[in-house]
């Protein structure tokens, strides 16, 4: 059910064009394609020196957002997401220590198990929001030495060296931070003066280790052992998984400011043309909480695993990040999370009537108008910027539809599920009654408790029903007795 292929998009679906929202034009464009049939996609990855918060997640749901509308729309998909574990500063200018250095260093650990530990961790996340697989998960170290060419086919034209590295003069491409406009004051505001350098944006392709000192993670170039510069990862690997230019490069609202107009500038002076070497560059905006963006930098932060932790279901914070438009803001709270939660459990039990009555289905009907009205609306929909709110209520009043052929409401709801991606169909409500992890009930104990009690009430013993009820809840479990979910209990969350 997860599989999409080329073939299941029919002429309606394919002809109806896909307005993706360009950030370097501040429009909404129809999507062509670079290579026939084709859409090449770069996602901007992970640091790995800390567990993704669920704020980075967004940025991968958004990314399989597209790739699954894309693979919808009929075109070969080939996405590259790039796992950054190596020049990726604590600030984005080119100011502050190399992230995972510094974590390193302060937990006294290898850079390298640092990395292998936390890309695990991101994987896992990864599948537990049922984010598709890219073709390539390309891992920054393993380009090294093509970044050593990469800076050093630029290097007399573009670059000038510094005792602390190569730096990229910005000045030697035209129009530079065209994709950051009226923001880059502030980015360049942000950007630590390096003595020397000869423009306030300029930024390191390479960083020299100091004199007398030696990185876990260093290479010999010809300026120097040192380190590759995190935007010059980006540019190298995008370029040669994808060639120049592809389809569309992704990241987060804040890689509009600063490392995506360095990888463009790279990508100008590499190329020789002035292409920014991607026709279109989309950014997702932030999950907010109400102190503002979510960081890692600063200390407590939501990791997937706390939802779980807690008793609510990965799915469920996917089903809350497409209730909101991928450019809009969305704030992160418990209630908003639980909310959509209990819409998941609506949705997963209406999916298991309808597979209830495909079971019992009689032969085949003529298609129903219904069917395609609603199909038209989900490709309006989502042909609009990937607009997804608007499909879940057309996914909820699908499930509404009882009197339309079973058969004929599953298939469409397979497709709709192609794109939101909720598993929809082998999740089931048990999936969804995830115990949290301060609740040490099992679910037998709960399933016998409730025997006991209904026992109790057939010999109209009212007040050991009760006492059951009591304890139940002193252990977290709530009774949900006529609940119209028809869920029984549920854990308190
Ligand atoms: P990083 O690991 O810091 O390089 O970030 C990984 C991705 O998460 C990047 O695309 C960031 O732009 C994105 N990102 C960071 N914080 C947030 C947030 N609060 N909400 C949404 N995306 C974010
Ligand atoms: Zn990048």
């Amino acid at each position: 059910m997860n599989e999409i292929t080329d073939n299941m998009s029919s002429d309606s679906i394919s002809s109806k064009p896909l307005m993706l929202f360009n950030s370097m034009t501040r429009k909404l464009e129809a999507f062509t394609p670079v290579h026939e049939g084709e859409a090449r996609v770069y996602t901007c990855g992970p640091t790995v020196y800390n567990y993704p918060h669920i704020g980075n997640m967004r940025a991968y749901v958004f990314a399989d957002l597209l790739g699954r509308t894309l693979s919808w729309k009929g075109y070969k998909l080939t996405h590259v997401i790039n796992i950054t574990d190596v020049g990726h500063l604590t600030d984005d200018g080119d100011a502050g220590e190399d992230k995972l250095e510094k974590a390193a260093a302060e937990r006294a650990q290898s850079i390298w198990d640092i990395a292998r530990h936390y890309t695990e961790a991101y994987w896992e996340d990864i599948k537990a929001l049922n984010i598709r697989q890219p073709a390539h998960w390309s891992i920054a170290t393993d380009y090294v030495p093509q970044m050593i060419e990469y800076a050093k086919a630029i290097a007399d034209k573009h670059c000038y060296e510094l005792d602390s590295g190569l730096y990229f003069d910005v000045s030697t491409v035209a129009d530079y931070g065209r994709l950051a406009r009226a923001a880059t004051e502030d980015g360049e505001g942000r950007i630590e003066a390096v003595e020397g350098k000869r423009n306030a944006a300029d930024f390191a392709i390479w960083r020299k280790t100091p004199e007398g000192e030696s990185r876990q993670m260093e290479w010999d170039s010809p300026w120097g052992k040192g380190a590759p510069g995190w935007h010059l990862e980006c540019s190298v690997m995008s370029e040669a998984l994808l060639g120049l230019p592809f389809d569309i490069h992704t990241g987060g609202i804040d890689h509009r400011e600063i490392h995506h107009p360095n990888e463009i500038a790279q990508n100008q002076a590499h190329s020789g043309c002035d292409h920014s070497g991607a026709q279109f560059w989309m950014h997702n905006n932030f999950l907010i909480d109400r102190s503002g963006k979510m960081s890692k930098s600063s200390g407590e932060f939501l990791r997937l695993q706390l939802l779980i932790d807690k008793g609510i279901h990965p799915l469920a914070y996917r089903l809350m990040c497409m209730q909101a438009h991928y450019r809009s803001e969305l704030e992160f709270s418990w209630d908003n999370l639980i909310a959509a939660l209990t819409r998941l459990k609506r949705i997963v039990m209406g999916v298991e009537r309808l597979q209830e009555r495909l079971a019992t289905a009689q032969d085949a009907k003529a298609p129903h108008p219904k069917i395609a009205e609603i199909r038209d609306q989900l490709n309006a929909a989502i042909s609009n910027d990937l607009n997804s709110p608007p499909v879940i209520p057309l996914l909820e009043e699908l499930l509404s539809l009882k009197k339309i052929d079973a058969a004929q409401r599953m298939d469409l709801l397979q497709e709709i599920d192609l794109l939101l991606g909720l598993n929809l169909g082998k999740l089931t409500r048990v999936d969804l009654r995830l115990p949290p992890k301060s609740v040490s009930i099992s679910e037998t104990e709960i399933e016998q408790k409730l025997d006991m009690r209904q026992q109790s009430k057939i010999a109209k013993d009212f007040a050991a029903a009760d006492a059951i009820r009591d304890d139940l809840m002193a252990q977290g479990v709530e009774l949900m007795d006529g609940d119209p979910l028809r869920w029984e209990w549920s854990i308190k969350i």
